[in-house]
């Protein structure tokens, strides 16, 4: 079958044909040197291989821990790993061995705070070494603004926090691109964690360093690259969350098929029941192959000079329709689905994919339980 393009944010076109190549998948490789992720890959061992539909992933575990996979973004010097398991918040010593200092500032809402709270502070102090204090933010994308970021400068400087410091975001896609700002910003920089808790921020946004926050002339105007120090993925923190913003997620491990991982593509067409169950193996696993496409998307092109920009699959029209519904009306991942279906059905009127490939994009969306069409308004 014929390769396909679909066009994307700022008129980048990218290919939709891995879906039609076998083993165009691309698995993230765990590297020979990472001169900040050497230390996982020691203490590490692969335990066992399991097989998903046909496809074989690697467990790598710590010794006496459940198993935890481990997937490296390539930045060099700032290369840092992405720890996925279920939890894995537990085990305090994952988020220890990134804080150098003997201090933390914990970011996080009022909504996930009595969820998970008590457990980060306690994996973060319990050996004594360290002091965690806590900023508790309004929750929801009206309060992801310069105003509300000021909460977290305000804190640390109240708690006299140095240069040596570490910033820790336990959140979703919000609590993590502002605490990633704060930490971008504070005496010119500290060090970051992300421990995301949303499908979106475990799939997306955790990972490849952007950060920042809106201005009310445009969402996301204001931030600055900035990579964290590790990310730790607790699969259990999904258990909480609302099946609205689980299927939102979803949208961008559809988006990875899409791009750039056939293999990921078919097996959600064969997987989608398992994910809306919330099945921890399937979850572990998309998480995984998600966070291994953007970490070789992001150490190709950190700051989207060209490949990153595939990324964006959707999002030109998802954008629109955000806007045009009213920020918060629709969940950012649902307008992202909606706009790979309304790029998939541009792509077919212009000859680029076929009529077969455009309706089983629209399938998994449906079968993802997304919306489809966009606002009457628009
Ligand atoms: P979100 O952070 O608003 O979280 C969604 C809701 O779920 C919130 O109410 C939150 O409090 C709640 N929640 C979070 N974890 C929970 C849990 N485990 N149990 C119960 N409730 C929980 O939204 P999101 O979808 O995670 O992220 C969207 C944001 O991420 C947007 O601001 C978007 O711009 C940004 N984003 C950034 C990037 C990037 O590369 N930096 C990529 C994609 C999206």
């Amino acid at each position: 079958m014929a390769i396909a393009t679909l066009p994307v944010k700022g008129g980048v076109v990218h290919r939709l044909g891995t879906l039609f190549h076998s083993g165009t998948a691309q698995r993230a490789r765990y590297h020979s040197h990472h001169p900040r992720g050497g230390e996982e890959r020691r203490t590490a061992t692969f335990s066992s291989r399991s097989n998903i539909n046909g496809m074989s992933i690697c467990h790598a575990s710590a010794a006496g821990s459940a198993a935890m996979e481990i997937e490296h973004v390539d930045f060099g010097e700032r290369s840092y790993p992405i720890y996925i398991g279920k939890d894995i918040l537990d085990q305090g010593e994952l988020l220890r061995k990134h804080i150098p200092g003997k201090t933390a500032l914990i970011v996080t809402n009022e909504t996930i705070a009595p969820l998970y709270l008590d457990r980060c502070v306690k994996a973060i102090t319990e050996d004594g070494r360290i002091k965690a204090d806590v900023v508790i933010l309004p929750d929801g994308e009206e309060y992801k603004s310069v105003h509300v970021l000021s909460q977290i400068w305000d804190k640390a400087l109240e708690c006299r926090l140095d240069r040596r410091t570490t910033f820790v975001a336990l959140g979703g896609g919000v609590v993590g691109d502002m605490t990633g700002f704060a930490a971008a910003s504070y005496q010119r920089g500290v060090n970051f964690i992300q421990v995301p808790t949303t499908v979106m921020a475990q799939v997306d946004s955790s990972v490849g360093g952007k950060t920042g926050v809106n201005h009310p002339l445009g969402k996301n105007m204001i931030g600055a690259f900035y990579q964290p120090q590790c990310v730790l993925i607790d699969t259990a923190s999904l258990d909480t969350l609302p099946d609205r913003e689980l299927a939102s997620g979803i949208s961008e491990i559809i988006k990875y098929g899409l791009i750039r991982d056939a293999e990921l593509f078919v097996w959600l067409e064969e997987n989608m029941d398992r994910l809306l169950a919330r099945d921890p193996e399937a979850f572990t696993y998309a998480i995984q192959r998600s966070c291994a496409n953007k970490a070789e998307v992001v150490a190709e092109d950190e700051k989207e000079g060209g490949v990153r920009a595939t990324l964006n699959l959707g999002h030109t029209f998802g954008h629109a329709i955000e806007a045009a519904a009213g920020y918060g009306t629709w969940l950012h991942g649902e307008a992202v689905g909606t706009g790979i279906i309304m790029a998939s059905d541009m792509s077919k009127r212009l000859g680029w994919i076929s009529s077969e490939l455009d309706e089983r994009i629209k399938k998994l969306i449906i079968k993802a339980r997304l919306p489809t069409t966009p606002p009457e308004e628009m």
